[in-house]
C-alpha cells in the first residue's frame, strides 16, 4: 500500500452454529447429507407452516457475545428481512434488525494471529477491533449451477446463522487476515462453531476503501465476495486496496460496487454496481415472539471458557515455557488440550513443549493425522519425558522410543523393556566400564593428564560405545573425572 493513502475495512462475518438441529424447525443440521435429506415444511417454507425457536442457538449467539465482551440485549426479537432469491422459497429470510441479541464489544488481535511473515512488524500491537453488532438468523438453500439445469439443496436451509458485524476499524489486509483468525479461534474455544471457512461454516464478506491520507471523508465503499480462506481474504484485500489507490491516483471517480474475488487470477472481478441501498421491507416476525433473555444468560455464563488469549498466558505463567510455543499450543484448543495432559504433573513442562511441538506435530503432518487421531496417548508422553529426566534412557534413545510409541502406540515403558535400552545408571557398573576405557587408552589418559581437558570426550565416547549406548552419559562424565583425577 501507498504511504499516503489509508484504507478502511469493516468485516461482516456469517458463522454456521453447531447445534444439533436447524433454527426454526427440528431438522437435523449435518453437513455433507445427501441433498434435501434434512427438510420439513418449516424450512421448505410451505404456507402455513410455523417456525419454534431453537433455544440452543440463541444461547451459543449469547455466550459469543460474552466471549467479545458485547452488551447482551434483555429482549431481543425475529424481523422478517423481504428479498427475493431462488434458494428462499419464503421469500423473506428471518433475522434480527433493530434488537439484536448482541451490541457492541471487541475482538482483540494479538501478534500470533496475524500472517507469519507480518508477525515481526504489527503496526499496532494488541489493537482491539470493535463490533458494531451480533446477530441470528437463519441460513438460505445451496444452489448448485449444473450445464443446463441447477439444483437446489434444502438441507442448509432453515440452519442457525450468526452475523458478525465489525466497525470499520481494520486498517490492513493483515489486520483483516488477524481478526479472522483471532474470531475463528475464540469461536471454535466456545463450542459454537467449527469456524471451517473451507466448509462455508464462517463466511466473510469485505468492504473496503481507500482514500488520500490528509481526506477525512471516507472513499467509496466497496463490498468484496466470495472469499473462502483466511489468506484469500488478505490477497483480495490487498489486490483491492492497490487497485483503488491506483484508480485515485489516476484521478478517478470509483463507483460503490461488489466484486468478487477470483483467487485463480488473483484479482478482483466486478459483480454488479450498487444504484442504491436494497429495501428489506424489514417488519417483525408476527410468529416469532419477542425474547426475553434473562432466563437463560445464568446458564450462558457459566460456559464462558477460558479463551485463547487467556490461555496463552496462563501457559506462559504456569508451565514456563516461551511466549512462543505457548502462543503456538494455545493456537489449537484441541492441541493446548493434549499439552495440558501430558505436562500434568511434569517436572519440565518445556520438554513436553518441545516434544509436541516439534516431534508431535512433524510426526503427526508426515503421517496426514491430526492431534485427534494421535496415536500417542498424552499420558504416555508424560512417561517418556520422565524416562529421560530420570536418567533410565538418554535423549536420543527418547526420540527412538517416540518414534516407536508413534508406530505402534506402546508405552514407552514397554518399549524399553522390549528394546532393552534401560540406561545403566548403576555406579559400580559404570565404574568398572570406565576403568576399562582407561586401562586400554593410555595415551588419551596421558594427554588428559597432562592438562588437554577435551581428550576425556574421546575416553566418554569409548564408554558410550562399550556400554552400547546405555550407559548414562552425565554418570560416565563424573566418574571418568574422578578416576582420573
Ligand atoms: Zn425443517
Ligand atoms: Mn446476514
Amino acid at each position: 500500500m501507498k504511504s499516503d493513502y489509508i484504507a478502511t475495512i469493516g468485516l461482516e462475518v456469517h458463522v454456521q452454529l453447531k447445534t444439533r438441529t436447524k433454527m426454526f424447525c427440528g431438522c437435523a443440521v449435518e453437513y455433507g447429507a445427501e441433498p434435501n435429506l434434512h427438510v420439513c415444511p418449516v424450512c421448505l417454507g410451505l404456507p402455513g407452516a410455523l417456525p419454534v425457536m431453537n433455544l440452543e442457538a440463541l444461547k451459543m449467539t449469547a455466550l459469543t457475545g460474552l466471549i467479545f465482551k458485547c452488551d447482551i440485549a434483555s429482549i431481543c426479537k425475529f424481523d422478517r428481512k423481504n428479498y427475493f432469491y431462488p434458494d428462499m422459497p419464503k421469500n423473506y429470510q428471518i433475522s434480527q434488525y433493530d434488537l439484536p441479541l448482541c451490541l457492541n464489544g471487541e475482538v482483540p488481535l494479538y501478534d500470533m494471529a496475524y500472517p507469519k511473515d507480518a508477525q515481526k512488524n504489527v503496526r499496532n500491537p494488541n489493537k482491539r477491533v470493535r463490533l458494531v453488532r451480533i446477530h441470528l438468523e437463519e441460513d438460505v438453500a445451496k444452489s448448485f449451477h449444473f450445464e443446463t439445469t441447477s439444483g437446489i439443496d434444502f438441507n442448509r436451509a432453515g440452519t442457525p446463522l450468526m452475523e458478525i458485524v465489525s466497525r470499520p476499524d481494520i486498517a490492513s489486509p493483515e489486520e483483516a487476515f488477524s481478526y479472522l483468525t483471532s474470531l475463528k479461534q475464540a469461536l471454535i474455544y466456545g463450542g459454537v462453531s467449527d469456524a471451517d471457512m473451507e466448509k462455508g461454516q464462517l463466511r466473510c464478506d469485505c468492504n473496503v476503501s481507500a482514500r488520500k491520507k490528509d481526506e477525512t471523508r471516507f472513499g467509496t465503499k466497496i463490498e468484496l465476495k466470495n472469499l473462502n480462506s483466511i489468506s484469500g481474504v488478505r490477497r483480495a484485500l490487498a489486490f483491492e486496496i492497490d487497485r483503488q489507490i491506483e484508480a485515485l491516483d489516476r484521478g478517478e471517480t470509483l463507483q460503490q460496487e461488489t466484486r468478487r474475488w477470483d483467487d485463480n487470477l488473483g484479482e478482483t472481478v466486478l459483480m454488479r454496481t450498487k444504484e442504491s441501498a436494497h429495501d428489506y421491507r424489514y417488519f417483525p416476525d408476527p410468529d416469532l415472539l419477542p425474547v426475553k433473555t434473562e432466563a437463560f444468560m445464568q446458564e450462558v455464563s457459566a460456559r464462558l471458557p477460558e479463551l485463547p488469549w487467556e490461555k496463552r498466558e496462563r501457559f506462559f505463567r504456569e508451565y514456563g515455557i516461551s511466549e512462543y510455543d505457548a502462543g503456538v499450543l494455545a493456537d489449537d484448543l484441541a492441541l493446548s488440550a493434549y499439552f495440558e495432559v501430558a505436562a500434568k504433573g511434569a517436572r519440565k513442562p518445556k520438554a513436553i513443549a518441545n516434544y509436541v511441538l516439534n516431534d508431535l506435530l512433524s510426526a503427526l503432518g508426515a503421517a496426514n493425522r491430526t492431534i485427534a487421531d494421535c496415536p500417542i496417548p498424552a499420558e504416555h508422553l508424560n512417561e517418556l519425558v520422565n524416562l529421560v529426566d530420570d536418567g533410565k534412557i538418554n535423549s536420543k534413545q527418547g526420540k527412538e522410543v517416540f518414534a516407536e510409541m508413534f508406530s505402534t502406540g506402546k508405552s514407552p515403558e514397554l518399549i524399553v523393556e522390549e528394546k532393552g535400552m534401560k540406561q545403566e545408571s548403576d555406579l559400580g557398573a559404570i565404574e568398572l566400564l570406565c576403568a576399562e576405557v582407561i586401562a586400554a587408552n593410555p595415551k588419551s589418559v596421558e594427554a588428559y593428564k597432562a592438562g588437554k581437558a577435551a581428550a576425556i570426550n574421546f575416553l566418554k565416547g569409548q564408554v558410550m560405545k562399550l556400554s552400547k549406548g546405555k550407559a548414562n552419559p552425565s554418570l560416565v562424565s563424573e566418574m571418568l573425572a574422578k578416576l582420573l583425577s
